[in-house]
């Protein structure tokens, strides 16, 4: 057996996945004991031969198998992966380089410096700020913050990564009251605490108040690092960044905003005002595998300050030296040292997109949300709770005893399995909701039309 007899045999495999995505059914009913019995056992003591390993694998695990990377897969905030991105996430894994830095792979290093070049001019950031590809929007926001922490920190005469917290100057940390979970996440890893945090308070669509924002900063002594968002994970909303931008640095602050998918709005001319502001950030989150459509694993952190962003990620080895200037070391902003060489794929994508495709990828996904909370608000007792401003949408079905909680979870719970697409649940304000996120480049308004029509069958039966 040769490995390009194996290798030819995934692609078909591959293939089949693919070709079955655009038709099939969207989510997985798998039980998981099932899973875990097909695919276990006790793990032979010989070698199984690799393309009797594949077939095995690609078998056992193909019920257990979700079709979010198809077009009418519509639960959290999750993409799809674009042709040219994931043949050259393939090639990533062939060529198996280290992303660590330009020593280990000059090619890595050099794509991900022509990723930053790209994304900072696409999403009207500055040149200069300096980028790491980290494995999602949750380790982007912890960069962000170490970022902020070394800087807050450093003015206070105080060096965090030498001597720790312990004893360390005070400084403030303030959230939106609708700051997405992995931010109080980032912050309980950085010894910041989840809960020793203001929450400014926001409005009918999540957006921070500034007024809020002002008020609370006023009461604060110490420096503060304030998180803000680009595009709340239910309604979609923006943070008005370019009135908290003036705020928190008029009070000597650092402005993380955590725009995992909504900074992608910039790429935009018709969307790009919601992100007025995001580029006075001083770090700036946004993901590669939920909106721009690679595969996982892959997030993007931008900062203002190089040399905070570069001290908070420092690693040192006795058998290192860092490449010579200009080369880039990928390790310098991120978190990790051996790593995949997530820049591959990111280039395939931009580069087969180009700024119009981009633009279109993100238009398209706000056009198509905007049809499904259209098709579905045509029934009397269906409501559309958010603004679709971008690509989410909030849907929650009313009943005339009151209880639309329970209504809402029946109908997710029919359309789940129901298998024409697949929504989650969410609370809004109190309120259970549908929450549904168009941000897949192959769904097309035929696809819309016919979940909307099965969430409405749904509805009508719940
Ligand atoms: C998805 C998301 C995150 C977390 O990103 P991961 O890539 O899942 O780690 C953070 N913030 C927002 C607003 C998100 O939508």
């Amino acid at each position: 057996m040769t490995t390009k007899v194996l290798l030819e045999r995934t692609c078909e495999l591959a293939n089949t996945f693919l070709g079955e995505l655009r038709e099939g059914r969207v989510g997985s009913a798998a039980q998981y004991e099932t899973l875990v019995q097909a695919l276990g056992g006790p793990l032979a003591a010989r070698p199984t031969e690799p393309l009797e390993v594949v077939e095995y694998l690609a078998a056992a695990a193909g019920g257990g198998l979700v079709a979010s990377p198809g077009p009418r897969y519509f639960g959290f905030v999750i993409g799809g992966v674009l042709p040219a991105a994931l043949a050259a996430d393939w090639l990533a894994s062939t060529w198996d380089q280290n992303g660590f830095s330009f020593v280990s792979s000059p090619a890595a290093a050099a794509v991900e410096e022509v990723a930053r070049l790209w994304m900072t001019e696409l999403l009207g950031l500055s040149p200069d700020m300096s980028m790491g590809i980290v494995t999602g929007g949750t380790m982007a926001n912890f960069t962000g913050l170490a970022a902020a922490r070394h800087a807050l920190l450093a003015r206070a005469g105080w060096n965090v990564e030498e001597q720790g917290l312990f004893g360390a100057p005070d400084f403030a940390v303030l959230t939106s009251e609708e700051s997405h979970i992995t931010i109080f996440a980032a912050l309980q890893m950085l010894g910041l605490g989840r809960t020793r945090v203001t929450r400014v308070t926001t409005d009918d669509q999540g957006r921070m108040r500034p007024d809020a924002l002002l008020e609370a900063l006023s009461q604060i002594e110490t420096p503060s690092l304030v998180c803000a968002q680009a595009g709340n994970v239910n309604t979609g909303a923006f943070d008005p960044l370019a009135k908290i931008a003036p705020i928190v640095h008029a009070a000597g602050g650092w402005l993380h905003v955590d725009g995992a998918f909504g900074t992608w709005a910039a790429a935009s001319p018709t969307l790009r005002h919601l992100t007025n502001g995001a580029a006075l950030a001083d770090s700036l989150s946004v993901d590669g595998h939920k909106w721009l459509n690679v595969p996982y694993d892959c997030g993007f952190i931008f900062v203002r300050d190089r040399e905070a962003h570069r001290a908070a990620m420092m690693l040192d080895a006795s058998y290192y030296t860092p490449p010579r200037l200009p080369a880039r070391a990928n390790h310098h902003w991120v978190p990790e040292a051996s790593r995949r060489a997530r820049g591959f794929a990111v280039y395939a994508a931009l580069r087969s997109l180009g700024r119009d495709g981009l633009a279109e990828l993100v238009e398209h996904c706000a056009r198509l949300a905007r049809r499904m909370a259209e098709r579905l608000s045509v029934a009397p007792d269906v409501r559309i709770l958010n603004d679709v401003v971008l690509n989410q949408v909030l849907v929650r079905f009313e009943r005339a005893d009151g209880d639309a909680d329970a209504r809402t979870a029946a109908v997710i719970g029919r359309v789940q399995d129901d298998g024409t697409c697949w929504a989650g649940g969410t609370t809004w304000h109190g309120m259970h909701a549908m929450r549904l996120s168009v941000s897949n480049w192959s769904t097309t308004e035929s696809d819309i039309d016919r979940s909307a029509e099965a969430i409405l069958r749904c509805a009508a039966l719940a």
